[in-house]
């Protein structure tokens, strides 16, 4: 078939201090093949794995812009309306095309727009007309909104945080476009939106048994795909919330009636999944009673996956106060540090500050008497199962405590991003990751207990802490009296 593939894909938060401009896209990736550039910036990864995998299939593939920034605040006006105007242009050339194949993030935010992607499916769908099929595949992070699925066919979330299956939601999709344009489908899909919001695992119970109920409801007669979006919670804007999506082919009942029976099941154990909150404090004592092995400690505030700064030093200033041994602290966004480090060189010692720049939220900087341990030009780590570089990074050492130090700002996703370094990890005994979860997949087995920590910070879970006024209320955990099933809003 005659494919049309394009990626837009950023994950903006209202509450980040971090603008967003083309620039970012440059840094990550950012691929515009009808103006003759090829894939530039660190990131060359699973957000182009429709299109790669459309080629493996055979089809005659129309590639139209990718483009993924970091997560930080929303997009430029002109900038996202240039990118959005670039693929609605090149499949109007491309045009007649049998499908149109997605990657999107589902929480991008753009100044004067709450719904990105819903803006963006309506160009699109203007430009195809009602038949053609649309697939979507977004990170389960993205707030589904009516937008969205008035305009797409299909739209399939990832369903497991860390994401780890990326790629098999891609194949499904491809296989549901297939489908559809050799007569074999006709998709029909149903969301089932719910008053909840928050961050939720698939890694522990009970919605890892829930994510497994997914997949063998997909083994139904007439079911094509169920997922679980679970909504980005750092947006002020109606459409915050979980939705669970339902393709079935055909049967608009059965997808609605799939969609609000995983709904229910969803909220009711809405307590049991929310992101456990440990204080420093107590996630400190925690690692520090650990008799063997690494305590993991996610500063889970101060997650550039969500847009936050990752230049926050309230872990560093504690473990400086309690003399904390064979720790370590990573990954610190501190361009001007590691221009520093670089300059005096590997075995330096000198006074040197720290981290603590971007916002009130980011606390004081550190003061201290540091050692050059490391310095590397092209720190990379594997996220979503690709190597991505990031960056110039050093590792200096003050008393017991390692800390990686970032020139261009990034969660930890795996061990490389220490080891590489030099950091021994067998070991450390206390590893503060600036992530919420993605770190899981490859830490876990190196970790003798991982710790959910909430500091102060822009993709903190305490929801309390920021000032929403577009949110459509009640919404739990906000209001605890928000209940299910709920009056249908513009959510
Ligand atoms: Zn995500």
């Amino acid at each position: 078939m005659r494919l049309f593939t394009a990626c837009l894909a950023h994950e903006s938060s209202s509450f980040s201090p971090i603008p967003t401009n083309m620039e970012n896209f440059r840094d990550a990736m950012l691929h515009r093949p009808s103006r003759g550039e090829t894939v530039k910036g660190r990131f060359k990864s699973i957000e182009c794995a429709l299109t790669a995998k459309g080629h493996d299939r055979g089809h005659d593939i129309v590639e139209s812009v990718g483009a993924v920034a970091m997560p930080s605040g929303p997009l430029a006006r002109t900038d996202y309306e240039e990118l959005r105007d670039e693929i609605v242009n090149d499949l109007r050339l491309a045009m007649p095309v049998d499908a149109v194949a997605l990657f999107l993030h589902g929480a991008q935010l753009a100044q004067g727009y709450d719904d990105c992607e819903g803006d963006l499916l309506a160009a699109l769908r203007a430009v195809t007309g009602p038949d053609i099929p649309i697939g979507v595949e977004i990170d389960l992070h993205g707030n589904v909104t009516e937008a969205m699925t008035r305009n797409a066919t299909a739209i399939i979330a990832c369903k497991e945080y860390p994401h780890t299956d990326f790629l098999e939601r891609a194949d499904e999709l491809l296989d549901i476009l297939e489908a559809t344009v050799a007569g074999r489908a006709r998709p029909v899909m149903a969301v089932c939106k719910l008053p909840m919001t928050g961050i939720f695992h698939t890694t522990r119970q009970p919605l890892r048994g829930i994510v497994d109920g997914l997949f063998e409801l997909e083994q139904r007669p007439g079911v094509l795909s169920v997922s679980i979006a679970h909504g980005f919670p750092w947006h002020d804007t109606p459409h915050v919330g979980v939705a669970v999506i339902v393709v079935s082919d055909g049967d608009e009942p059965l997808a609605r009636t799939l969609a609000d029976e995983v709904g229910a099941q969803v909220f009711a154990v809405r307590e049991q999944i929310a992101a456990p909150r440990t204080s420093l404090e107590e996630a400190l004592a925690q690692a520090a009673g650990l008799n063997s092995g690494m305590a993991i400690i996610a500063d889970t505030a101060d997650n550039a996956g969500g847009g936050a700064a990752s230049d926050s030093t309230f872990f560093l200033h504690e473990l400086i106060r309690m003399e904390a041994q064979d720790a370590a602290v990573g990954m610190i966004w501190d361009p001007v540090a590691v221009d520093i480090a670089f300059t005096a060189g590997v075995g330096a010692t000198l006074a040197m500050r720290i981290g603590g720049k971007t916002s009130v939220l980011s606390g004081p900087p550190v003061d201290a008497e540091f050692k050059v341990m490391a310095l590397t030009p092209r720190l990379g780590q594997t996220a979503f199962g690709f190597y991505r570089i990031v960056g110039r990074a050093a590792r200096l050492r003050t008393g017991g405590i390692d800390v990686v130090l970032i020139e261009s700002r990034e969660q930890v996703h795996s061990p490389e991003c220490f080891e590489e370094l030099g950091v021994d990890l067998a070991s450390t005994r206390i590893l503060v990751v600036k992530s919420a979860q993605h770190f899981h997949a490859r830490f876990k087995p190196l970790a003798e207990k991982i710790i959910y920590a909430v500091a102060p910070g822009a993709t903190s879970v305490d929801f309390t802490t920021f000032d929403y006024a577009r949110l459509v209320r009640p919404i739990w955990p906000l209001d605890p009296e928000a209940a299910f099933p709920s009056t249908p809003g513009p959510r």
